[in-house]
């Protein structure tokens, strides 16, 4: 099996541009990214976020704040949050550098067991498996595995016969080769006529490809319908920033509450508003709904432009912010294209 996926690999990889000039922290930015983004999808910000913040030193000395800018778009803003925490710890106790252990790697913000072997394989070329989900299918594929891929033990017993497969030269090249692989032939819709294994899987020899990989049953996504507020002032825009430990947390937001679905109730987002604020709120226009996914949750965000007679006086988490300055803030995504509809 290496010979030839290694062959493969060489003769069919993407050009992405996390694959050309590697370094530790390099490959640590790409994978964080990639935890929850597809590839094309990142390759769009990749090069962004390292030209603004092209070492791990200069990360860690940039403000959470500002690194979260970088990152709107990409969602999943934990992710950035870790990433900066986890360049501040680097900085503090290891000089700026990556560990090379991957006890100490698994250990930072944000790092979990896939991400600490990637930064071993590929950014240090070391002896590790990175086994995501792509790989996953792939060996359920390979080795005809009947249990959930979803289950621990099942992961584990990746892990470990991978690692013995693993050749001795080039073993970074093979572990890259069998997430491409994964994620470019051994696709859910498996394309086998392509494929460098197919005369070692026990999958296609038993006709079965289509059935594997076996998955838990996922919950079904929530629904949530949200009327949201955006609400004018003097030149300015009331906003409320997210605090806490929720996916939110750092981003700003315009005012909004729950309703029900379809529900674009205006008269109790004027009441709302109201309560808040102590002074008449004038509803000037609806803008575009909006549909937002985050984690598990599908939002349909109903807007209203509103107007204010004054900029009232507001405590945290709420504040005013001149409209020349919005465009400069972290939104979430669906609270983003609210921004862009063209009232401002
Ligand atoms: S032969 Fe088909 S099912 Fe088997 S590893 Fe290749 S692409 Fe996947």
């Amino acid at each position: 099996m290496p010979a030839e996926l290694i062959a493969w690999f060489e003769s069919a990889a993407r050009s992405l541009p996390w694959r050309e000039e590697r370094t530790p922290y390099r490959v640590f930015v790409s994978e964080v990214m990639l935890q929850q983004t597809r590839a094309e999808v990142v390759a769009l910000y990749y090069h962004r976020f390292l030209a603004r913040f092209p070492t791990l030193k200069a990360l860690a000395e940039a403000s959470v704040e500002e690194v979260i800018k970088v990152w709107e778009g990409l969602g999943y803003y934990g992710r950035a949050r870790r990433l900066h925490a986890a360049a501040r710890l680097l900085l503090d106790q290891y000089g700026g550098e990556l560990p090379i252990s991957f006890e100490e790697l698994v250990e930072l913000p944000g790092v979990s067991h896939y991400t600490a072997s990637a930064i071993l394989a590929f950014g240090m070329q070391r002896p590790a498996v990175a086994v995501d989900g792509n790989v996953m299918r792939l060996f359920s594929r390979l080795f005809a595995i009947e249990e959930s891929i979803d289950e621990k033990a099942v992961i584990d017993r990746a892990r470990r016969e991978l690692k013995q497969l693993m050749p001795k030269e080039k073993g970074s090249t093979w572990a890259e080769a069998l997430i491409e692989l994964g994620a470019t032939i051994c696709t859910p819709k498996p394309r086998c006529q392509l494929c460098p294994l197919r005369a070692r899987c026990r999958a296609f020899e038993l006709g079965m490809q289509q059935n594997l990989p076996v998955r838990r049953v996922k919950e079904p996504p929530r629904l949530l319908w949200r009327q949201v507020a955006v609400v004018q002032a003097e030149g300015a825009v009331l906003l409320y920033k997210e605090e806490g430990k929720g996916v939110m947390q750092g981003l700003y937001q315009f005012l909004y509450f729950e309703t029900e679905e379809g529900k674009n109730c205006r008269e109790e987002l004027k009441r709302r508003i109201e309560a808040l604020t102590h002074v008449p709120v004038e509803l000037l226009q609806l803008l575009p709904t909006q549909k937002h996914s985050f984690t598990r949750f599908r939002a349909t965000l109903y807007p209203t432009l509103c107007s204010l007679p004054r900029q009232i006086e507001v405590a945290s988490p709420y504040l005013w912010v001149d409209e020349e300055m919005l465009s400069t803030l972290p939104f979430s995504a669906g609270h983003r294209r609210i921004l862009k509809a063209g009232w401002v």
